[in-house]
């Protein structure tokens, strides 16, 4: 089947070189011509595990091709799936300007029966937004030919996207006519072999089940952080109670892990955009408010115990910071909690040496080359002339350092553990002051 995909990031890049492992043949559309450059010099521009592989065979095979041109991708697909971004506007909710451009060039350019397949996270009644700007483009220009409008939110993870998608727990298909659902069932038959996938609903249930899925994602970190911050003043270990009530198979051990905050560009901006979805309903949506603001002030945990810690002496210091993107197997660092506590200590005059597996260069975009802040090509050297060690990220390479290397490079052995990786005993045992998230003691 001949597919387009409108945007070349994590979500659209991903998709095409799926369909395309499949046998289908995939065009993918960007407006940002120096990312379709590097894509046709064969550079896959995001760090994806398993990504550029998928992308090299296919190109290669001739399945997968990248371009700029609107008119030859509309010409392309019978398939035209939206997948570009959809930032926070000023007021938090989803801004839908690319979504709609892309909905205009397709009724600009289009000749014949498409199916414009929504996979872009938008707000409920977007779907119609969609129709109607595809309808007023075919209507400038008189021309008239049938097409239907799809919502197929993606619900794949950063650090496991190619995965996610080979493999879906769900296929999520809102649609408004049977054609349109036989047409998707063919389109994502090769990912539904074993056992039926595929959910089919109402368009706006389906824009809405997108929103719902992340916010109560959101809800559950939010929640175990609200429990941590308690039970460090009670005097409680949030692992043993994390244990405790993961057993309980009604709320089951996945997604309850404490932590300095979530980040990403999905739960932080859908979470929010629901918020204002609410309020445009004429609804206080009072938990996402919540959800939000305990996450808000996660993000600021780790510098809290830092002040708590170093008191008088923390501007000076140096810290070293392992992980800095959003989460492991990602190089994405949108919304990090890692870049907050770095604004954070600049700002109190502390330095920072700071070391991440993939996410360096988006640091480096991101800060330039600001006073007191340095990226190191290694985790040992971040702890050259430090005073202590944060870690941010869980990423794999962490999980086991060499904590008497650690004792012996660090000024002052001393560990703030925002994920709770480490085993606070064993720390102890070999002589650090141990700070984790709702561990005890360690406020
Ligand atoms: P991204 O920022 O990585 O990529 C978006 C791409 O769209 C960019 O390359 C941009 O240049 C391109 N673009 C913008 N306007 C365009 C236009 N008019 N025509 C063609 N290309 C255009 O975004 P992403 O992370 O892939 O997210 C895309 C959407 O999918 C968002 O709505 C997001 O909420 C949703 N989503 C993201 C994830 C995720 O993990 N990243 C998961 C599920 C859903």
């Amino acid at each position: 089947m001949k597919v387009t995909i409108f945007g070349c990031g994590y979500v659209g890049l991903v998709t095409g070189a799926c369909f395309a492992e499949v046998g289908n043949e995939v065009l993918c559309v960007d407006v940002d011509a120096a990312r379709v450059e590097r894509l046709n010099a064969g550079e896959v521009p995001i760090f994806e595990p398993g990504l550029e592989d998928l992308v090299h065979r296919n190109t290669a095979a001739g399945r997968l091709a990248f371009t700029t041109d609107p008119a030859e991708a509309v010409a392309h697909g019978l398939f035209q799936m939206i997948a570009v971004g959809t930032p926070p506007d000023e007021d938090g909710s989803a801004d839908l300007r690319h979504v709609l451009d892309v909905a205009r060039t397709i009724g600009a350019h289009m000749d014949g029966y498409r199916v414009v397949v929504d996979k872009s996270t938008v707000p409920v009644g977007t779907a119609d937004r969609v129709r109607e700007a595809v309808a007023a483009e075919l209507h400038r220009r008189g021309v008239q030919v049938e097409f239907d409008v799809v919502c197929n939110p993606e619900f794949l993870k950063e650090g496991e996207a190619v995965e996610d998608f080979m493999k879906p727990e769900r296929i999520v298909v809102g649609a408004d006519n049977p054609r349109t659902v036989e047409l998707l069932k063919l389109l994502y038959a090769p990912f539904n072999r074993n056992h039926e996938r595929m959910v089919i609903m109402d368009v706006r249930s389906a824009e809405l089940t997108k929103y719902a899925a992340n916010a109560m994602l959101a809800t559950k970190i939010s929640f175990m952080n609200e429990m941590a911050n308690l039970a460090e003043r009670l005097g409680a270990d949030i692992e043993k109670v994390r244990v405790g009530i993961g057993s309980d198979s009604r709320i089951g051990y996945a997604f309850i892990y404490p932590g300095c905050g979530y980040g990403g560009s999905c739960f932080p901006k859908d979470v929010k955009a629901l918020e204002r979805m609410a309020a445009a309903a004429g609804y206080e949506a009072r938990l996402l408010a919540a959800v939000e603001d305990v996450n808000r002030r996660q993000k600021e945990v780790l510098l809290r115990k830092m002040e708590a810690h170093y008191g008088d002496r923390l501007p000076g210091r140096t810290l070293a910071l392992w992980g800095l993107s959003f989460k492991p197997g990602t190089d994405d660092i949108r919304e990090a909690p890692s870049c907050v506590l770095i604004e954070g200590l600049l700002a109190r005059g502390a330095r920072v040496r700071a070391y991440d597996p993939k996410a360096m260069e988006a640091v480096r975009r991101r800060f330039g080359d600001r006073d007191g802040l340095e990226l190191v090509p290694s985790p040992y050297e971040a702890l050259e002339g430090a005073d202590g060690l944060a870690l941010v990220t869980e990423w794999k390479e962490f999980r086991s350092p060499d904590f008497d290397r650690i004792r012996e490079l660090l000024g002052e052995p001393v560990i703030f553990d925002g994920r709770n990786v480490y085993d606070p005993d064993l720390l102890a045992a070999k002589g650090f002051a141990y700070y984790g998230i709702g561990r005890g003691r360690s406020v």
